[in-house]
Order: C-alpha cells, then structure tokens, then sequence
C-alpha cells in the first residue's frame, strides 16, 4: 500500500504554459506500460486533453487526438498497444460506467488514461498514477501520485528525468 500523502509517492509540477504540460507527456510516454491505468483529476481547461495529446504523439502517433467529451472513448492503437482514452465529464450517473460495458477496455495490453474518473467512482478499476491538475496563476500545478507498485516505477523514472524545461 501506499499512502497518497506519503511524499515519495508524489512528484509536483509547475506548468508555466502549455509547451510545459506537453514537455510532461512527452516524459511520461515513455513510462507508461501496457495494463496501467491513469487518473486525470481536475477541472475543465486544465490541461487533461493536452497532455494526453502530447503523450500519445510522443508514442508516435500522427493523427488527430479529439477530447471524447462526446464519445465517451477515443481509441488508438499504437506498435500493438491498445490505448483508450476515456471523459466521463457527461455521466450523470456511474452507473452510466457499467450501462456503456467499459469495463472490458481495462485489459493487460492496453494503457487506460481517464479524465473525470470521480464521475465512474466506484465502478472504475482502480489507478497506477493519479494526476491532479490545479489551476495556477496563468500555468497549472500538477500532482503525479503512484497508487500501484507500477506508478511507484513510473514515478521514481519520472522523478530522475524529470526537467521543467524540456526542449520540445
Ligand atoms: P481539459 O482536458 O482538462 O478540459 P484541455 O487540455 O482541453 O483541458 O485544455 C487546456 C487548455 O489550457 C488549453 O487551451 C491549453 O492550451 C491550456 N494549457 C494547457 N496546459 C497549460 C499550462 N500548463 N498553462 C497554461 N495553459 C495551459
Ligand atoms: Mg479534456
């Protein structure tokens, strides 16, 4: 078990801008192992979309990456991993979880990335990293939690490489 509040279990970010936020998907990419399951927490605007965005173009993804506010799922499968990209934003209901059967995408060969999971609460498996996006000034600040022996991995690479002004 590890606790949320346990600090070697976080790693904080200051996002000064956009170009920042995309510099961390681009570090996280790389981490991120077929079977995990990440939690992208916070508010409309703050930044879920465009990390996960950055993310998948730096697995080499070429196309367009939509936000399925209204698809519920946007799908890509990238060099034989399956990636599915959830936003319950519209569930009224969790319950709406379980009506949509997206249980069955939560698999070993696939990476699972949630905006709004506290929507599907109690229905959603649980999560390798938590993300927490707060707003800040003009930027964001970011919370990465392991909540898995995987997310302790990611995090303990992401925290050795981890440089705020990464090129792009
Ligand atoms: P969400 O999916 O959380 O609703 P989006 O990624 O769709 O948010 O939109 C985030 C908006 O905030 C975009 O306009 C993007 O350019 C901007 N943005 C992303 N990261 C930052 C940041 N670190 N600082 C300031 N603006 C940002
Ligand atoms: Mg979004």
């Amino acid at each position: 078990m590890h606790s949320p509040d346990d600090n070697q279990s976080t790693l904080t970010v200051q996002l000064a801008d956009e170009a920042a936020t995309a510099a961390l998907g681009r570090q996280l990419a790389p981490l991120l192992q077929p079977g995990m399951i990440v939690w992208l927490d916070g508010d409309l605007g703050a930044g879920k979309t465009t990390l996960v965005r950055s993310l998948l173009r730096a697995r080499n993804h070429s196309g367009p990456v939509r936000s399925p506010t209204y698809t519920l799922i946007e799908i890509y499968v990238i060099s034989r991993i399956y990636w599915y990209h959830f936003d319950f934003y519209r569930f009224n209901f969790p319950e709406e979880f379980l009506d949509a059967g997206l249980g069955e995408y939560f698999r070993d060969d696939a990476v699972c990335l949630v905006e709004w999971p506290e929507k599907a609460a109690g229905y959603l498996p649980a999560a390798d990293l938590v993300i927490r996006f707060h707003f800040a000034g003009n930027g964001r600040t970011l919370d990465v939690v392991a909540c898995s022996e995987e997310g302790q991995e990611c995090l303990r690479a992401l925290k050795r490489n981890w440089q705020p002004h990464a090129a792009d």
